[in-house]
């Protein structure tokens, strides 16, 4: 079965979906994006996703390329015609179609819209979160609005290469202090030999993870304690577990960073049992 592409108004094999090379997410990143978990053929945290993506449009000064609803249709459209059951959906909205110039194109140039599916291997992800993930530091050489969530994503692909160039799966990124922003695709968390769950308060440094929300509701719901504070990477090496959030991945277990064994080298339990719950905290619909 081919792949099905939504692209400004229509649904084309992904083989025939294209955008014009004067499009501004080509030309300058000049767009954002949104990746929705798709679990039992629902979307998991998408009014969460959709408020992300206002939010990114709004700082940008981009507009929508259509209502809510709109687009809440067209993603289950996707969704469905890939008949992804587990998986994720993508979206990208772009400044639209205008002459390769820097400032913003004349009012009225319309943004575009493009969303693909793509089905997971669930029982392979689960695999892995039993096994848990590798990482290695890198220095953080992004941008200061990266709370953006916009495609413009070059730093994030070098690092994610550095972590593979090593044979790891995840990048954590640092900061000149030391301390550890984010993953390359994913928010970093740690639990001190304590047992307190730290993770990166939101500023214009890291993104602000859906998945990374819903983990700390559940925290409060289970009475669990969250410092949202920076951590370094000294204090990453010595904790009893690490993990990351992100979309795809949900909640990850990390168990070497730069090569050294967090935890014993194996998933811990507070990692395993966040992972556990998660979907009974999230809005699955
Ligand atoms: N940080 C970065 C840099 C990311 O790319 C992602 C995933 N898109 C995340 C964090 C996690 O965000 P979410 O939980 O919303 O997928």
């Amino acid at each position: 079965m081919s792949r099905i592409a939504y692209v400004n108004g229509r649904y084309l094999p992904h083989g025939e979906a294209a955008v014009s090379i004067e499009d501004r997410g080509y030309q300058f990143a000049d767009g954002v994006y949104e990746v929705c978990e798709v679990r039992e053929g629902k979307l998991v945290d998408e009014p969460r996703h959709m408020a992300r993506l206002d939010r990114s449009l709004k700082e940008l000064r981009m507009a929508r390329p259509m209502s809510a609803r709109a687009l809440a249709r067209v993603l289950r459209e996707t969704v469905r015609r890939n008949r992804v059951r587990d998986g994720i959906v993508y979206l990208q909205v772009t400044r639209g179609v205008a002459p390769r110039d820097f400032p913003f194109p004349a009012s009225g140039t319309r943004p575009s819209l493009v969303v693909t599916a793509r089905s997971h291997d669930r029982a392979r992800l689960e695999k892995q979160a039993e096994g848990g993930i590798a990482v290695v530091t890198v220095p953080d050489i992004r941008w200061q609005r990266v709370d953006i969530k916009s495609v413009a994503l070059l730093p994030n692909v070098l690092a994610k290469q550095a972590a593979r160039d090593q044979g790891a799966r995840e990048a954590w990124m640092v900061d000149p202090e030391g301390r550890v922003t984010e993953g390359a695709s994913s928010n970093a968390w740690i639990v001190t030999r304590d047992g307190v769950l730290i993770t990166r308060p939101l500023d214009t440094g890291i993104l602000p993870g859906i998945t990374r929300s819903v983990v700390i509701d559940e925290l409060k719901a289970k009475g669990l304690k969250v410092e949202e504070r920076p951590f370094t990477v000294e204090e990453a090496y010595a904790a009893r577990e690490a993990f990351v959030t992100s979309a795809s991945q949900i909640v990850m277990p990390v168990v070497s960073i730069d090569g050294r064994p967090v935890g014993g080298g194996k998933p811990g339990p507070v990692t395993a049992s966040l992972r556990g719950a998660y979907h009974q905290h999230a809005d699955i619909r």
